[in-house]
């Protein structure tokens, strides 16, 4: 069996879901695995009974570790689901208001027919 333990920290520049806005977040990882060496799969416990230090992972014996891959997949498991810049995030651009209707479009009572009820549903 290998036991590999490995800290790392670095801050990732993320893009925010609802800003689009690029923001640096950290991560920080501090882990702990133990990987077997052996050259058939070693059957995960099951979903109930699923115990974190119990090894999951196999390596064959005759095959070569990479720990900067390993501290990098520890890594990623820490990037959020979602990515929010924070509470000041501005959210999304929404498009911007229409514009107020000039006086003449105002007095048109017209328009597309069609919308005739909704206008009436305006607040005068
Ligand atoms: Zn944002």
């Amino acid at each position: 069996m290998l036991e590999v333990r490995g800290r790392a920290e670095t801050i990732v520049t993320l893009c925010c879901d609802r800003c689009l806005q690029h923001y640096n977040h950290p991560l920080r990882s501090d882990s702990n695995e133990l990987i077997w060496l052996s050259e058939a799969e070693v059957e995960c416990p099951e979903v109930l009974e699923l115990d974190p230090e119990a090894p999951c992972e196999t390596l064959d014996p005759r095959g070569s570790f990479d720990p900067a891959r390993w501290l990098f997949e520890q890594l990623h498991l820490q990037l959020p689901l979602r990515n929010d810049c924070g509470l000041d995030c501005p959210g999304p651009d929404l498009p911007k208001e229409r514009p107020e209707p000039t006086a003449s479009e105002a007095a048109e009572p017209c328009g597309d027919p069609r919308w005739a009820a909704l206008r009436l549903l305006q607040l005068p």
